[in-house]
């Protein structure tokens, strides 16, 4: 290859850990209109080129909904549909008969379409996203190019993009997927969340990705978060060492969670499906710390029935047998809306009625969530270590009054998720109401920093390293020790193996993570006892810089450590 790039190291944010070597694959970027085109002069036979492309749209989309997991699947299917949509198809055939060239007619049909879908609001508004997918495939189509997003992949590659947006995502495999590289998204990202939860290496923020190019060899490291164009066959060599050395370090660690000094710390997976579960309950872990069921309710005309959320609570507690299960109640709202449950628009939605606002509105969607929790309870016996929590609690009326919503259910343990400073500062009146908290560090990031968790560029301010959120960290864990309840971990620093170390030592009782994340997670409490973790901790959180916290902290860890990252 005579246009091989020159060697050069990018560095980003490691978020996935694990190493790997290959190929760059681009997501292809929608290509927009031919500027070149002639102007239309046969408004039927280029209405029915148009009808063609978009029937070939759909039927592609159909044919990846048929391979895409069940939790993906819906967003492929009605993507499908809209190309098949006859409104859409006629709004173009208007633009041709004015002479406009064929993809331009397309794309000012969609403008016109999405701006009244855009008026509409709610559901119909969020359809804008599908349908602008579908005019950058129809447009592809019409231009002869491959479809945008992802490529379907031959051989195993590094994929590289802007950000990965959910739908992208649905048929991605580890198989075939080495890494993922972004030059946007953030730690909390979906990116990030998909790429622990598949366990692909991945690296996001990378500084300079934009200049990769396809075919370019990438080596990724996930866990430093370092990138290498075109590596020497020592720099692979040695990624390779690495990732032997960090699986031998990891194979030895199994069973409960715990420091060297035998003090113990639940470690927990976080799932959003029953297909989830299962495939977490396969880990050595101990049970799931959060169950996000908002996933049963997304994507959704109607809300699930009573019958189908019994049916899946069922199969996630069945899951996990005796395990502890934490589940939350519907966090909708802001970044999650739904299309039945719509209360109008907000200005600023993170700051809305989203969580358990929304459920105090609408109480029937909650009732029929805890009942159906109640009878799949009942159904397995009563035997797991069930536990239910409210996100988004910001008051301590709100704690009880999801506690007195959830008791006469026969539920056995209420809880609360700590996300708004103000739960933090009130952790300990709060732990007298209900039996445990569980700390989101995502979005207590997001609100003790007031940095918008979705926005790339603010990830140093939503570093988890910021020693404002540990100070929030410590006084929930203060509220704990006070009430001797539990207070555990459910955001993304739950499953950073030095981060661990530091809310272990501010007093956390369980980390809930990616299940792949829970092996390091569990070699890196073994290396360490409590009182260096509480070292750690005193030091982060009185550290004047979230990189000065970091750094006291690498400081005083155990050398083997470095293996594990
Ligand atoms: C969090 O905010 O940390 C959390 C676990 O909830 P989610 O990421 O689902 O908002
Ligand atoms: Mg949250």
């Amino acid at each position: 290859m005579s246009n091989t790039p020159a060697h050069q190291i990018l560095h980003g944010i490691g978020v996935s850990a694990g190493t790997a070597s290959g190929p760059a694959v681009l997501i292809i970027p929608a290509p927009g209109v031919d500027t070149s085109e002639p102007p239309s002069t046969d408004a039927v036979a280029d209405g029915q080129r148009v009808r063609d492309a978009m029937k070939a749209v759909g039927t592609a989309l159909l044919a990846k909904a048929e391979h895409a997991p069940e939790s993906t699947k819906p967003i492929l299917e009605t993507t499908a549909q809209l190309a098949t949509d006859r409104g859409l198809a006629k709004s173009i055939d208007k633009e041709l008969k004015k002479g406009t060239g064929i993809t331009k007619a397309v794309h000012d049909a969609v403008e016109q379409y999405a701006a009244m879908l855009t008026q509409l609001g709610g559901y119909m508004a969020e359809r804008v996203t599908d349908l602008y997918d579908v005019r950058d495939r129809t447009i592809c189509e019409l231009r002869g190019l491959p479809a945008p997003g992802v490529p379907d992949l031959v051989t195993p590659s590094i994929l590289v993009a802007r950000d990965l947006a959910p739908a992208e995502t649905a048929t991605l495999s580890k198989d075939i997927v080495l890494g993922i590289i972004t030059s946007e998204g953030g730690p909390t990202s979906h990116t990030a969340i998909l790429a622990a939860q598949l366990a692909i290496p991945a690296v996001v923020q990378t500084k300079g990705a934009d200049a990769i190019t396809v075919g370019s060899v990438l080596a990724i490291d996930g866990g430093v978060g370092e990138v290498i164009i075109s590596p020497t066959t020592e720099e692979v060599e040695q990624l390779a060492e690495r990732s032997r050395r960090r699986a031998a370090a990891l194979a030895g660690s199994s069973g409960e969670g715990a420091t060297r000094d035998g003090h113990k710390v639940k470690l927990l997976a976080n799932i959003g499906t029953a297909d989830d579960a299962r495939k977490a309950a396969a880990y050595d872990l101990e049970g799931s710390g959060l169950f996000r069921t908002e996933f049963l309710f997304l994507e959704r005309d109607t809300a699930p029935t009573l019958e189908e959320q019994t049916q899946t609570y069922t199969e996630v507690l069945e899951a996990f047998g005796e395990r502890r299960v934490v589940v939350r109640t519907l966090d909708a709202g802001a970044d999650k809306p739904l299309a039945f449950a719509d209360l109008g628009e907000e200005e600023n939605p993170a700051l809305g009625r989203r969580g358990l606002r929304l459920s105090m509105v609408r109480e029937d969607l909650l009732d029929t969530q805890l009942e159906a929790l109640a009878a799949a309870y009942k159904a397995t016996g009563s035997k797991s270590d069930l536990r239910v929590m409210a996100p988004m609690v910001a008051t301590l009326e709100e704690a009880k009054w999801f506690d007195a919503k959830v008791r006469p259910y026969g539920l056995p343990k209420v809880g609360i998720m700590v996300e708004i400073p103000s739960a933090a500062i009130m952790a300990n009146r709060l732990l007298s109401l209900v039996d445990f908290v569980s700390i989101g560090t995502n979005d207590l990031s997001q609100y003790t920093l007031a940095a918008d968790r979705m926005q790339g560029a603010l990830a140093p301010l939503l570093s988890p390293w910021q020693p404002a959120l540990l100070a929030m960290v410590r006084s929930t864990c203060d509220g704990g020790r006070a009430t001797g309840k539990p207070v555990g971990v459910c955001g993304e620093a739950g499953g950073d193996p030095l981060l661990a170390l530091v809310l272990v030592g501010l007093g956390v009782t369980s980390l809930s993570m990616a299940p792949s994340k829970v092996g390091t997670v569990r070699a890196a409490l073994r290396l360490h006892d409590l009182a260096t973790c509480q070292q750690m901790a005193a030091f982060a959180v009185d550290a004047p810089t979230a990189a000065d916290a970091k750094a006291a902290v690498e400081r005083l860890i155990a050398p083997a450590l470095l293996d594990l990252l």
